[in-house]
């Protein structure tokens, strides 16, 4: 074997689509490559074992946010024991300002933006000759019909065990300045017919988990209503063994015929992942994110009120010109929509996002450090920015969770934002930790909190009890049948 794809997942679950994509299109290589995933976590000097094994001549890692850190360490351990294995890096993190970069330094070569055509290129030239000059390679874009698909790679085992990652368009027409897909300027469409066919394969072998990783599914309404018309077809086929299908979606951009379309899916088989950010209009043109405020809104309320869909709402804290008080408004206005979860991001300075240009004006602080989050801005100081970062924390283990459904409402009341981040301040004075909390003693915490908060006891205990208390862990992680496809927090939000 001469060439080995590799990387480090955030967790097991995850099937990297970009590995498959370079493995796709190897050409005549491809029967010398192959692919070697792990998780992060893992011990540097175990990675490293595996991977040299059966002696690769040439290791490609994919570098992400998630596990630069780890990945730098493996390719430094690398070249100190293998140092004739030519290390070649792709992948966002090393796509833009890799001068800076100590795992840019270490590695042979870096192919930036898409890889599909340079790395191939890239490692014929490695192999046989002439021996590139450059460094860094900028990826080619080639058409999308040049590119081969890579869902047959996708083994029984990932198909029986992982979300499958799937893609019908590539790229984003809109510019929002903290996100790295501004940077494309447009969006691409795959062969749909093409497209179609191998979801078609994917669903016959077994697959029932499709996670659609295109920036904005429902910008070209006839392609999305085709596509949901073959989960649909499936879905009315086999209704006993149901598909379960996630879309990233613009708000502001539902017509007539899609919310028809929403309809006829039963509950438990789609989710839309919504990106707000903000509510703010100021905030929203500076940072160059079009969105009708009141469409959006508009849409999400029908969505919560008339579709089955799940819905999985992102919020960004931190972005410049926001502060505190206009995002606790965004949040309360959300909340007020009602959709099942609520992401409450912290900005990140992700590497090449143009939002960059804020940093001065704004006095944007981050994190030199992955995931570069922000530390402070000339109107959220570094100690207020640790309690949003905590409130993000202790909302995902206490609302979005979905295991005090119940009890949700008690806490919030008519003011969201200012609740929630009493009962997390106190979570936090009461506990000095944000992870490693066991459900048991969260629950008991909130119970406590809303006792000093002057709910009666007998009522906390019996809201607790009938979200959480009463049930086994068995019970908990029990799936109606109607929802038998979705993943088991979507089951217990769809449950309430
Ligand atoms: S945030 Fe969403 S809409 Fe904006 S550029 Fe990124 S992918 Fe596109």
């Amino acid at each position: 074997m001469s060439i080995l794809l590799s990387t480090l997942n955030a967790r097991y679950t995850h099937a990297s689509l970009g590995l498959r994509y370079l493995l796709a299109n190897m050409g005549e290589l491809q029967a010398v490559t192959s692919l070697q995933e792990f998780v992060i976590g893992a011990r540097t000097a175990d990675l490293a074992e595996k991977l040299l094994v059966n002696k690769p001549r040439i290791i490609g890692f994919g570098v992400y946010i998630w596990n630069v850190e780890e990945t730098t360490r493996l390719v430094a351990m690398l070249k100190r024991v293998a140092p004739d294995v030519v290390i070649v890096l792709g992948g966002p993190e090393v796509s833009h300002e890799h001068g800076e970069q100590e795992i840019v330094r270490l590695a042979d070569y870096v192919v930036t933006g898409w890889g599909d055509v340079t790395f191939p290129k890239l490692c014929r030239a490695i192999l046989h000759g002439p021996k590139p000059l450059m460094k860094v390679h900028a990826g080619e874009q080639p058409p999308l019909s040049d590119i081969a698909l890579p869902y047959a790679l996708y083994t029984d085992e990932d198909i029986a065990h992982r979300t499958l990652y799937v893609e019908a368009s590539r790229g984003c027409p809109f510019k929002c300045e903290f996100c790295l897909s501004s940077l494309d300027k447009t969006a691409w469409p795959f062969d749909l017919d093409a497209f179609l066919d191998e979801l078609e394969t994917l669903h016959a072998r077994g697959a029932r988990l499709f996670k659609f990783v295109d920036r904005t599914f429902n910008l070209n309404v006839k392609t999305s209503l085709r596509i949901m018309d073959f989960f649909l077809d499936k879905l009315e086929r086999h209704p006993e063994d149901p598909v379960y299908a996630h879309f990233e979606v613009v708000p502001d951009h539902l017509p007539e015929a899609l919310r028809a379309s929403i309809l006829r899916f039963p509950p438990g088989t789609l989710q839309f992942e919504i990106g707000i950010q903000s509510f703010n209009p100021e905030v929203q043109a500076l940072v160059s994110r079009r969105q009708n405020n009141d469409k959006a809104a508009d849409n999400i309320r029908w969505l919560t009120q008339a579709s089955q869909a799940h819905l999985h709402v992102d919020l960004i804290a931190g972005l410049p010109g926001e502060d505190v008080e206009s995002f606790a408004r965004g949040f309360d206005k959300l909340v007020g929509l009602g959709p099942h979860e609520i992401q409450f991001g912290i900005l990140k300075r992700l590497r090449g996002t143009p939002i960059i240009r804020h940093t001065a004006d704004f006095g944007m602080v981050y994190d030199p450090h992955p995931p570069y989050s922000i530390l402070a801005n000339d109107r959220i100081d570094f100690p207020t920015m640790q309690r949003l970062v905590r409130f993000a924390r202790y909302w995902d283990l206490v609302a979005n969770s979905g295991r005090f459904a119940k009890t949700l409402p008690m806490i919030l009341r008519d003011a969201p934002f200012a609740n929630f981040m009493a009962l997390s301040d106190w979570l936090f004075a009461h506990t000095d930790a944000t992870h490693r909390i066991a459900l048991d003693r969260l629950a008991g915490l909130v119970g406590k909190w809303l006792v000093e908060q002057g709910w009666p006891e007998p009522q906390v205990r019996m809201t607790l009890a009938g979200d959480y208390a009463g049930k086994s862990e068995h019970q908990q992680h029990a799936q109606p049948t109607k929802t038998k496809a979705a993943p088991q927090r979507q089951a217990r939000h769809l449950a309430v």
